[in-house]
This record gives C-alpha cells, structure tokens and sequence, in this order.
C-alpha cells in the first residue's frame, strides 16, 4: 500500500501539459499560507483585506484577467497566467482551494462577472471594467432570483426604458449573489423584453442610486459573502448594456449560459480541491490506519482522481470551442457529490467528534456543501443529463 500522504502528482493530472503542471505545484506549494487565511476569513470574512498581499490573491485574480488587461502579471516558477483559458482557471481555482476555497470566493477581481464581460463586452467595456481590476475591486455576478432562482429563463429582475428617454431603469431584486454587497461593481441579468433574446446583461455599480445589498448569514462559505441586492430605479445608461452592438440573441441570455459553462469546470475543480485536501488530512491525522481504512481512503483518491480527469478533460473541450452542456453539467454535478464524500470519508476515519476535535474539517465539511448549489444544482443537472441521453448527445462521438 502506499504512502497516502506522499506529494507526487494528483491523480488524474495526466491530461495537463508542462506549463499547468507547473502552475499547478506553484499553487499547491502555497496552500498553507492559503489555509491559514482561510480560517482568518472564515473568523472575519472582512479580514480579506488584511490579506491582498497574499501572491494567491494575484494569481487567482491575473487567472480570470485576458492577459492584455493583466495590470500584473504574477510569475509561476517561469509560467504566466493567459487569464483566457478555463482549463487553466480550473487548475488554479483547484489547487487554491486545496489551501481553502474561502480565499477564493472572498478576494477581489474579476472572477465570474469578468467572464460574462469577456464574453460580451465591447473592446471599450472590457477595458473599463478590467482597468478598475487594479483598484483592488470587488465584483459580483447576480442571476439567481428570490421567486425563480436560477432559472435565467424566467428572471423576472427589469429593465424598463427610462421616462425621460435617458436609458434605462433597473428593478428587481437577486438573491445569493457572492460578494453583492461589499463588490463595487458587477453583472446583473434582467429582463428588457419578452422571451430569451429580451433578457439582458448590464454592468452595475453599487454606488449607484436605488442599489442596495445586504449580507446574509452562511454557516459556509462564509468568505462567499453571499448577498441579497435590490434595484430600485438604478439608472443604466447604454454603455452598460454588454454587447449592445451585437444582436439580441448574441448578448445577455448567451452571455448568461457561456458565462455558466465557462465557470461549472473550475467549481467542480474547487469541490475536488477541498475533497483531496480532506484526504490528505485525514491520512496525515492517522498515518497508521488499519487496512481496511487505508483502502477507503486509497479508492476515495482515486475517485477524486477520475473525475478530476473527466473536469479536465470538459475544459480543454470549452477552450477548444466543443462545449456538450450536458457532460459538463454532469462533471460539475458529479464533483460536488465527490468533494463532499471526501470530507465525510475523513470525518468517518477520524472517529466520533472528529467535527469538534478538528475545526478545519469540520470548516471544510461544511464549504463543500456550497459547491452543489453553484452553477445550478443536482436536479437540474440531472434533467440536462436525461435530455442528453434522449438526444444522443451525451456520450462525446468516440473516433472508430
Ligand atoms: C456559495 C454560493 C455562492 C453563490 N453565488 C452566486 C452568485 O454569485 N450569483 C448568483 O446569481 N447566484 C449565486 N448562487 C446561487 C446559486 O446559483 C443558487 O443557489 C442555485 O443556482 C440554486 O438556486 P436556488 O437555491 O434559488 O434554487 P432553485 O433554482 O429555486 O431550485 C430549488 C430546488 O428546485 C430544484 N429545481 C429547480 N429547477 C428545477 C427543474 N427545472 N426541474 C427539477 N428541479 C428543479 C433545484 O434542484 C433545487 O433543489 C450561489 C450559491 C451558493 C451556495
């Protein structure tokens, strides 16, 4: 049997080249620095801004940057960051929340909103909004709704012509969207007309008149600072609208989905990235576990490494412009119930009040949960799933 604690390679990274190779060690290398900050944010999610010093803070943020907006460009043992690729993101967010995902979900940066932008925006939009990257700036992505959820179909947040014929007015209200109430600036999708082609994305900024955020409490995740926004007449001009130039059917409900897709990879690889480092506790905890135990612990890691695979395998295909919905819907899907059982694996091995005795597990325990309600939840996936298989378009054509 081996040593579970050795460090080689994770199982499941054959698929990565020598450059994310490289990114991923020179992420991992810094996961306990990231885990100490990890449990300062999960005490105080405001302590964040005590910790933009962190060089993990650069990396994930030059990560979800295009490189041509980098205003630094973060130098991993010789590799800079594209800032364009989702199996690259994948990679980073992965071994980042090896440390903790809290530093993930809490720092500042584009993230998710900088992924719908990159997708939509104009070259004007996209420079603006990536100029005040250098700030450091919050940003938030709102879609999920309180009476529809994430159902981007049935948003029910408006966008109505403003009376005076200066733009627009926004109204409404979203739910659970992370940063919403300390970002300065970020996404919201809204409704200007009926069916798809009417919703669209706009950039909006918290200062503005009628935008108010509020806190809610999380008992995980808390570095997430998950919000509940309220528009009351936020003013929107026309250069907020993403992708004005472009056609209904090419900017906010395409934005919306692409962004989703985009983004599904790198929560799987965050779930992994929690279920592995779960592993990896457990077996430093008891480096003398009876065999039976070990070999749980041997198939929960090959587990992991199989779908860390499968996530890979869906992000290169997103960069290569193949995209099957329904495959990386099940990925994600299939991760988050992954990253979960190894958490719940540890918490088995390490015995009764393994959760009292050991506060990072339990922490971890309770983060990994959130990874099933990102980017759409089991049902929903599992209806994708179902449609695929009627279709015949969820098995990828093989080569005969
Ligand atoms: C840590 C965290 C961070 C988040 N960050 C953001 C964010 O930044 N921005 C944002 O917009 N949202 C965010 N969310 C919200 C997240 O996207 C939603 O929680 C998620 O999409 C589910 O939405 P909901 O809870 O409203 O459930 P709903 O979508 O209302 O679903 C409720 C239940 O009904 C089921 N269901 C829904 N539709 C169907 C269907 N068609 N068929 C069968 N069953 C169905 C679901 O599976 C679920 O069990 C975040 C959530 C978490 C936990």
């Amino acid at each position: 049997m081996p040593d579970l604690t050795t460090a080689g390679p994770p199982l499941g990274t054959d698929l990565l080249d020598a450059r994310l190779t490289t990114v991923l060690r020179h992420c991992r290398d810094m996961a306990p620095d990231i885990r100490a900050a990890g449990a300062a944010i999960e005490r105080d999610p405001d302590a964040i801004v005590t910790l933009l010093d962190l060089p993990a803070v650069a990396v994930l943020r030059a990560a979800a940057t295009p490189q041509r907006y980098q205003y630094e460009t973060p130098d991993l043992d010789g590799v800079t960051l594209t800032g364009t690729s989702c199996l690259e993101w994948t990679v980073v967010l992965e071994a980042v929340s090896y440390g903790d995902p809290g530093l993930v979900l809490a720092g500042p940066g584009p993230s998710l909103s900088g992924a719908a932008v990159a997708a939509l925006g104009s070259e004007a939009q996209c420079a603006d909004y990536f100029a005040r990257m250098a700030g450091p700036t919050w940003t938030f992505f709102a879609l999920t709704e309180p009476n529809k959820g994430s159902a981007v179909l049935e948003l029910e947040t408006r966008l109505d012509r403003a009376p005076d014929g200066d733009g627009w007015l926004l109204n409404g209200a979203k739910r659970f969207v992370g940063n919403g109430a300390r970002a300065q600036l970020g996404v919201v999708f809204c409704r200007r007309a009926p069916g798809p082609w009417g919703i669209e994305a706009v950039l909006a900024d918290t200062s503005d008149p009628g935008f108010r955020g509020e806190l809610l409490p999380t008992v995980g995740l808390r570095g997430a600072r998950l919000s509940h926004l309220r528009f009351d007449g936020v003013r929107v001009a026309p250069a907020q609208v993403l992708g004005l130039d472009r056609p209904p059917s090419r900017r906010g409900f395409h934005g919306a989905m692409t962004t989703l897709l985009r983004c599904r990879p790198t929560i799987a690889g965050m779930a992994l990235g929690v279920g592995e480092a779960a592993c990896d506790y457990a077996a430093r905890q008891r480096p003398h576990l009876p065999a039976g135990q070990r070999a749980r612990l041997e198939a929960m890691r090959h587990r992991i490494g199989a779908v860390r695979r499968l996530v890979y395998e869906v992000a290169a295909d997103i960069d290569a412009g193949v995209v099957n919905a329904h495959r990386v819907g099940a990925v994600k899907m299939r991760a988050g119930h992954v990253g979960a059982e190894a958490t719940m694996l540890a918490v088995d091995l390490l015995g009764p009040g393994s959760l009292l005795e050991h506060p990072w597990l339990a922490k971890a325990s309770r983060d990994v949960r959130g990874f099933e309600y990102m980017e759409g939840t089991t049902n929903v996936h599992r209806q994708s799933i179902f449609q695929g298989l009627l279709k015949g378009t969820f098995f990828p054509e093989r080569a005969a």
